[in-house]
């Protein structure tokens, strides 16, 4: 019965495919048009790549013609001794993801470094909060991957499931596209490259980044604003060798600087300050600029002595009532020097895009939503996304309905908005928070930090809903 109604069901897509060729053809009026697809993803970053897999892996998806177009050119993977400066902290649920599609096991063929623990500490006062592994979760906190590392493991996939409804395309830079309106039923996206070629599909799906010219041709709202902040990524040479899998960060009046840990004796920074400030440590000798790290994690800043008074009485308040008061916290690691040439900055920004789907459309990862780096929280809510799409996209096949329907594309903007939204928002808090150091709002966040890090039950739901 099943069997019977899903050859209907894709008799009847190749029907659609042959009757809108045709359409599209004469609205392209153009020999370099390529053909029509069910679905085209816009854009083979980490989040794209990884909803082809999803895609190709799921038997109910896997018969939809898929183009993938990507605008960079297919580069050649070596997985070198060096690691390479762009690292992600991916959550337990980016794991089970990545495992459900086969990827983690490339990802740990290569390398990987759990975070077993993981220390945040604030350089205007004593509070400090600290989530093991052991106490919390009963796994790792986090993995940290390099980015390529993490593409290529989706791409040895892709390459393996051999799937003949998938096409990649490298070196697409796409140019424009005309998106089906919403009188428009037929719902047809047409993708035109700088190279002329043009592509038809039913369902276009944005995953081109935080400048999105997906997200641009939807006309949705988008908001967005710059930090005037950069985030500057070196690897790590620390001065000592020790297990390292614990993550550190350490809020400054400037920004967090973060250290995350790659294996024995090296580290990945991510450093966020201020525009000029990431400028000027970019042009710093190697040894000035480790010194200016050094300072970075271990300098004492001035302190407010009320701050200060207030502080020890919740520490006695805290340990009078049998909890922990941030004493117990460990000194982080020195730095000994820099691999050559991983010193780079990227700017740093915040965007929502207030609706995710459109008439046939609909967006994923860093093109419907952009944070600051400082919870290592930004592909992990694009990994979110492909999960509640796939998911929602392979019940629709199931039951029988059109890929663009708009209950399920509905479904899936109200269910990722639901997550994604207070993330963000509480992360755009804590960037708030921290960059001040007026001693009443240091008082509050610290107050605030210290009680959060005293209660396992409040510190379980701040990771269970990290891990998400
Ligand atoms: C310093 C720093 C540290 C970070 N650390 C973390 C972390 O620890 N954990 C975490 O979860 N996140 C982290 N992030 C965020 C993370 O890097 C992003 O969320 C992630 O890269 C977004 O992936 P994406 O695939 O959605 O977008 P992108 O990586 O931007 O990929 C978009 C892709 O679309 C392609 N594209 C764009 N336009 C076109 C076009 N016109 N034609 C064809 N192709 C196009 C691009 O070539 C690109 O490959 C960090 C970010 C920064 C800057």
């Amino acid at each position: 019965m099943i069997l019977n109604t899903q050859k209907f069901l894709l008799k009847n897509l190749k029907n659609t495919r042959k009757l809108l060729n045709i359409r599209l053809l004469s609205t392209v009026g153009d020999e370099k048009y390529k053909g029509n697809y069910d679905v085209i993803i816009a854009g083979g970053g980490m989040v794209g790549c990884t909803l082809a897999c999803a895609m190709a892996k799921n038997p109910l998806l896997s018969s939809l013609k898929v183009l993938l177009l990507e605008g960079s050119p297919d580069k050649k993977f070596e997985l070198k001794p060096e690691y390479s400066n762009r690292v992600v902290a991916l959550s337990q649920n980016t794991k089970l993801l990545m495992s459900s599609i086969n990827v983690w096991q490339h990802v740990e063929n290569m390398r990987l470094q759990p975070v077993r623990h993981m220390q945040v500490w604030d350089a205007c006062s004593d509070a400090m909060i600290s989530f093991s592994s052991s106490e919390i979760l009963d796994d790792d906190v986090a993995y940290i991957v390099e980015n390529d590392v993490l593409l290529h493991a989706v791409n040895t996939e892709l390459n393996k499931t051999n799937n003949k409804n998938l096409d990649i395309v490298y070196g697409a830079k796409i140019d424009s596209y005309k998106l089906p309106t919403s009188t428009d039923r037929e719902l047809k996206s047409l993708v035109k490259l700088a190279n002329g070629d043009a592509y038809s599909c039913q369902l276009l799906i944005g995953a081109d980044g935080a400048n999105s010219a997906v997200r641009r041709a939807m006309g949705v709202q988008y908001v967005s604003w710059n930090y005037k902040q950069m985030g500057v990524v070196a690897t790590l040479h620390l001065a000592e060798e020790t297990e390292n899998t614990t993550a550190w960060q350490r809020w400054l009046p400037t920004g967090p600087v973060a250290l995350l840990p790659l294996d024995s004796k090296r580290s990945s920074l991510v450093w966020s300050t201020w525009e000029e400030n990431a400028k000027e440590l970019l042009k710093l000798p190697e040894e000035q600029f480790v010194d200016a790290l050094n300072d970075a994690l271990w300098k004492q800043y001035p302190r407010s002595s009320a701050v200060d008074a207030c502080m020890s009485w919740v520490g006695g308040c805290l340990r009078g009532a049998g909890l922990a008061d941030g004493a117990a916290r460990q000194l982080p690691p020195s730095v000994r020097g820099i691999a050559p040439a991983s010193r780079a900055a990227f700017p740093l920004g915040f965007g929502h895009s207030t609706r995710y789907v459109a008439p046939g459309v609909a967006l994923v990862g860093d093109a419907a939503h952009r944070v600051h780096p400082l919870a290592g929280q930004g592909v992990n809510l694009g990994f979110g996304d492909i999960k509640e799409l796939t998911e929602l996209l392979a019940d629709t096949v199931y039951t029988g309905f059109d890929i663009t329907h708009p209950d399920w594309m509905r479904r899936y903007e109200s269910e990722r908005q639901k997550h994604n939204v207070p993330t963000q928002l509480a992360i755009e808090a804590l960037h708030r928070l921290y960059t001040v150091d007026f001693p009443p709002v240091v008082l509050l966040r610290s107050i605030g930090v210290q009680v959060t890090n005293a209660l396992q039950p409040i510190k379980k739901f701040v990771m269970a809903h990290a891990a998400t």
